[in-house]
């Protein structure tokens, strides 16, 4: 798997919808989440009370103050985690400097596992754990300039937001239990995951929860990872993602036209495939990727492939969209073993599953939903609920409550080389007021 990432160098499109805040206007306030699933968000009483009792106490606002005042500090370490190149499989740099900030600020039991995740406890009163994470990959391969551009309440930079802004958001949280010297009841795991993005197929969070040493342990999960003042992922949407490749005998582009070839029928497939009409309600996607093959101009390729990803809401719709899939590429293989000479071989075509993330949500009427509903209200904000493929979708589909908050107020072009993030103090103090009180709401307080 590494030696595809690495081989070419491509920087997939895969992933393009993973992250929350892509497209839209450049200065759009709102985040941009994937699907579309907007409910009525009201709290229970219960929640609201929690919330309450918890912004209201002189930790909390010990807690915040440290925020406030931290949030110079927030922008450094983004600059800091981003300016250290993570591309898929080679996080290792960045996970040793984070490693050594969760060490630095007190954390315990701090480690990198077995995968390459960067681990640190902070212990409370032993009643359970929680997991709170960002992930240390991107999406950018090796060489991919990485400092950071600030323009004035700006950063730029590939990376910027996705995640460092959500790593740097945990060590705010970090920093500002310390300093208000708060004792939750569930001590709390910090992560800094690999493998979120792409191809990397959520292969962190997978092993923390299944093969770990804190595995079976935790109770709830939130990952920092998504943007926007108004949302939040309760939702994963899973995805299949296949490489596909279409193989034919080859020949010379003069001397053996007329023969198959791969390369149309590939094609034929993509059109084909775009044909298909897919549910907005469960939130249906496809896309075609990645792709490469051939030798050269003057032949008739014996060989190419394509990397395609497929996602939905829903495991039902997922499963349809890709059984419409695998049966496109066996027609198109067909026909153009009908319309050209297959005298010196057939094509064929073989799809490998290369990624598949389970689909699931979080029920609306879990705690860790509540909490943060309220935290949004308290803030005189109506959320939205979405559905995302982040690392949540691996707690969700072994029925542990997670959700994926946002790192940040304001942002962009998530997984393009004009990535931005919006620094400016007052949302986004706001948003880690939200995020805190919901931590802090989970684990007991
Ligand atoms: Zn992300």
């Amino acid at each position: 798997m590494q030696k595809f990432i690495g081989m070419g160098a491509r920087l997939s499109v895969a992933g393009i919808l993973v992250a929350a805040i892509t497209g839209g206007g450049a200065n759009s306030a709102s985040a941009q989440t994937e699907a579309g699933a907007t409910m009525p968000a009201s709290p229970t009483p219960a929640a609201v009370a929690t919330i309450k009792r918890i912004e209201s106490s002189p930790a909390f606002a010990k807690a915040m103050a440290a925020i406030d005042s931290g949030h110079d500090k927030w922008v450094a370490d983004i600059i800091t985690l981003t300016e250290i190149p993570a591309p898929p499989y080679k996080e290792t740099a960045r996970a040793q400097a984070y490693r050594d900030m969760f060490i630095a600020r007190g954390l315990t039991d701090v480690e990198i596992d077995a995968v390459g995740n960067v681990t640190g406890l902070r212990k409370g009163g032993g009643e359970g754990l929680i997991i709170v994470s960002a992930h240390l990959d991107t999406v950018f391969p090796e060489g991919t300039p990485v400092k950071v551009r600030r323009e004035g309440d700006k950063l730029f930079a590939p990376g910027v937001g996705d995640d460092s802004t959500g790593l740097a958001t945990q060590l705010a949280f970090i920093n500002a239990m310390s300093a208000a010297d708060i004792r939750t009841k569930a001590d709390i795991l910090f992560v800094g995951t690999v493998g979120e993005e792409g191809r990397g197929d959520l292969r962190g969070v997978r092993h923390l929860f299944t093969k770990g040493k804190y595995q079976g342990r935790a109770k709830a999960f939130f990952s920092i990872d998504g943007g926007g003042m108004d949302s939040l992922t309760i939702g994963g949407a899973g995805s299949k993602r296949y490489r596909v490749t279409f193989k034919g005998p080859g020949g010379h582009s003069f001397g053996a036209f007329g023969l198959v070839n791969p390369m149309t029928a590939m094609s034929q497939a993509v059109v084909d495939l775009y044909k298909v009409t897919v549910p907005t309600d469960p939130k249906t996607t496809y896309s075609a990727s990645v792709v490469g093959g051939g030798t050269s101009v003057n032949a008739i390729p014996g060989e190419v492939w394509m990397e395609f990803d497929m996602r939905s809401a829903t495991a039902e719709e997922l499963a349809k969209v890709e059984q419409r899939f695998l049966a496109i590429l066996n027609d198109a293989a067909a026909t153009e073993n009908v319309a050209r000479s297959t005298r010196d071989g057939r094509i064929t075509v073989q799809p490998v599953l290369v990624g598949d993330r389970p689909a699931g949500s979080t029920p609306l009427s879990a705690d860790i939903v509540q909490f943060s509903t309220a935290a949004y209200a308290a803030e005189g904000i109506k959320l939205r609920y979405s559905s995302s493929s982040t690392d949540s979708n691996i707690p969700i589909s072994l029925g542990i409550p997670a959700i994926t908050i946002s790192r940040v107020a304001t942002g962009g072009r998530n997984h393009s080389l004009e990535e931005w993030i919006g620094i400016e103090k007052a949302n986004n103090v706001k948003l880690k007021r939200i995020g805190l009180a919901t931590i802090l709401a989970t684990a007991g307080m």
